[in-house]
């Protein structure tokens, strides 16, 4: 077999079985095409992805503008490295600062990487603009939190999943229960060896939890009391996701440190980002921190585009909008149903909670019919369901796709 030769699903499956590590446990689809709302699979059947790549396709699948960003810088430069300036980069500095407000930001690949990043930067304010004794500053965690996969990153994770076996674990985190303000105060009152607070607007991973309101605005005027950085971890939530242009704009919070990632790019290139002002940003000086390909030319072209898009389309507003229309028809149906406990979420960052135990496959069963009945969604932890449709969704095809969800949720109904 040739390498581009025509592969069935099922050969596709075959060949990830035996030559991939088992690291991921893919839904039974195989993907070859995606354009805005829809992708196709590889004998041509047509599905709503309402997963986004985890919220990095909000701007629709292969948009065109960011696409031929893509391709026009690829045909002229692509990489130098940080060895050298090159004549893309400062435009999107300048670019993406602007957008966000903030003075200065420091490019990176992943999600991961660029918590990562803030972590660091975050640890060095700490010792040298707070004046905290070398080696014991702390920085605080939510319990449930999902950050990445790095080896720091899961030394604060509370999934056994993650963690076991990776060991021995980074120090100097502290956990503290999410949603909850005297968690917060406690923490900071234990200690004066504080640096910061890192957190997700609205839990993703862990089954998109929307903090109380004033949770995040209440979490801020504290860490502005102890002296603390609040760093936001955006990743998910950010990019007009929630139906603001970042979650933490529902209550009007201003991050110390701003995190960034997938759908900084729509999907179509790594490309992360922290966001901070001089005072902080100014602690890294050169050789603290980089990587090879952080802020290469046609990262810095794609990340332009896909913010452009963003405005453009007023992707924010559609969010905003679409997510209340979900949530009433999830509800309308809710009230009759036993199948499903609740909706959540914040503009098109949902899940449905299933009324079965933790641990039974009835989410996963779910996903499956989904995907028979031309929707895409997956799992995650426990039994809940998590909705995020490219944003450049119309009212016409959300309705289509709520009419999808119900008829399969009514397949599981007794
Ligand atoms: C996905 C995600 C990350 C990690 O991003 P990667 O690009 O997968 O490394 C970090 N934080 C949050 C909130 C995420 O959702």
């Amino acid at each position: 077999m040739a390498v581009l030769d025509h592969i069935s699903s099922q050969e596709a499956m075959a060949l990830e079985n035996k030559y991939g590590a088992q690291n991921y446990h893919p839904l039974p689809v195989v993907l070859s095409r995606g354009e805005g709302v829809h992708v196709w699979d590889v004998e041509g059947k047509q599905y709503y992805d309402f997963l986004s790549a985890y919220s990095s396709v909000n701007q629709g699948h292969c948009h065109p503008k960011i696409v031929e960003a893509l391709t026009k810088q690829s045909q002229t430069l692509t990489l130098t490295s940080r060895a050298f300036y090159n004549d893309m980069l400062g435009k999107y500095e300048k670019y993406i600062t602007e957008y966000f407000g903030f003075d200065k930001v420091l490019p990176i690949n992943t999600g991961a990487e660029a918590v990562e990043t803030a972590l660091k930067v975050c640890r060095k304010w700490a010792y040298e603009v707070k004046g905290i004794d070398t080696n014991k500053a702390k920085i605080i965690v939510c319990e449930n939190n999902f950050h990445g996969r790095t080896t720091t990153i899961i030394s604060f994770s509370n999934d056994p999943v993650a963690r076991k076996n990776f060991g021995p674990y980074t120090e100097g985190f502290m956990k503290i229960e999410y949603n909850n303000l005297q968690a917060l105060e406690n923490a900071l009152e234990s200690s004066s060896d504080i640096a910061g607070f890192l957190v997700e607007p609205i839990q993703g991973e862990a089954g998109v939890y929307v903090p109380s309101e004033g949770y995040l605005a209440n979490a801020k005027a504290l860490c502005e009391k102890y002296n603390i950085l609040f760093i936001a971890d955006e990743v998910q939530t950010g990019i007009a996701r929630t139906g603001r242009m970042l979650a933490v704009d529902h209550e009007n919070v201003k991050p110390d440190i701003l995190v960034l990632g997938k759908a900084l790019s729509g999907g179509i290139y790594p490309v992360s980002a922290v966001l901070a002002n001089n005072e902080i940003m100014n602690v890294i000086r050169p050789g603290n921190h980089g990587s090879t390909y952080g802020g290469n030319p046609v990262a810095a072209a794609v990340a332009i585009a896909a913010l452009e898009v963003v405005k453009e389309e007023k992707l924010t507003e559609n969010a905003e909008f679409l997510g209340k229309v979900f949530r009433a028809e999830m509800n309308k149906y809710i009230e009759q149903s036993n199948i499903v406990k609740l909706v959540r979420g914040k503009g098109l960052l949902n899940a449905i909670v299933i009324n079965d135990d933790e641990d039974s496959d009835t989410a996963w069963n779910i996903c499956l019919k989904l995907r028979d009945n031309g929707l895409l969604a997956k799992p995650t932890h426990g039994n809940i369901i998590r909705f995020a449709p490219p944003l450049v969704m119309t009212e016409e095809q959300l309705l289509d796709c709520v009419s999808i969800i119900i008829k399969t949720l009514k397949e599981f109904e007794n």
